[in-house]
């Protein structure tokens, strides 16, 4: 099977998605890019990710041609094209609709950067990209706009897109990203957080790139 070991990958942080309660039923996608090859690894569109198997996981081209893989693949396709195409340095795409971030998303209002945390993963506030219909082809150039060097951005009125080095590191994004969206949100109810200042959020994005974990 080609792309074996990042199809398991893909398949993994899909049931993590799952895990982690940031998708239900059949919303959202993941897919990864080999760095040797270019092809990209993919969700099928509209499966219960339950009942996937890494063959089951698509691999098309930088042009969408499918490779290998007998579904259909995600349909935002076109969109993870497009962001692999404009961001050499991504190698994974996750989306989802996790409801504390879709709340954001709905009212079209950033998360604001008010815990280490997020600014360790995605850099500061999310930003929110203009709105895009599903399949206009617009969500790809509305989500690159928005992110500039981040790592995640929100979809106005839709839900969310983290982008990473590795598949484990855009899964990290978005259970942080939705966790913190939490966060504010109760913390929203008892007062009025405080941000973060620019320095204190480059620090911290320094010490998760140069200090934190295992490298
Ligand atoms: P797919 O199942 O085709 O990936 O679509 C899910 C989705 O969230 C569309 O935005
Ligand atoms: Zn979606």
């Amino acid at each position: 099977m080609l792309l074996e070991q990042l199809r398991k990958e893909v398949l993994a942080a899909s049931l993590d998605l799952l895990k982690y309660g940031l998708v239900t039923l059949t919303g959202g996608n993941v897919s990864g890019r080999d760095e040797e090859t270019g092809y990209i690894a993919i969700t099928p569109s509209g499966m219960s990710y339950e009942t996937l198997s890494p063959e089951d996981i698509v691999v098309i081209d930088g042009s969408g041609k499918v490779i290998e893989g007998k579904w259909k693949p995600s349909v935002d396709t076109p969109d993870h094209l497009y962001i692999y195409g404009k961001r050499q340095d991504v190698f994974s795409i996750i989306h989802t609709h996790s409801t504390y971030a879709c709340s954001f998303a709905m009212l079209q209002q950033e998360i604001p950067c008010a815990t280490t945390t997020l600014a360790n993963e995605v850099g500061g506030a999310v930003p929110v990209a203009r709105y895009a219909p599903v399949a206009s082809g617009l969500i790809g150039p509305h989500v690159v706009e928005a992110l500039g060097d981040k790592s995640a951005c929100l979809l106005a009125n839709h839900g969310v897109i983290t982008v990473g080095t590795s598949v484990r590191h855009a899964l990290t994004a978005a259970v942080m990203l939705e966790d913190n969206a939490k966060s504010y949100l109760f913390a929203k109810h008892i007062g009025n957080p405080v941000l973060l200042e620019a320095a204190e959020i480059q620090k911290a994005r320094d010490v998760f790139t140069y200090l934190y974990g295992q490298k």
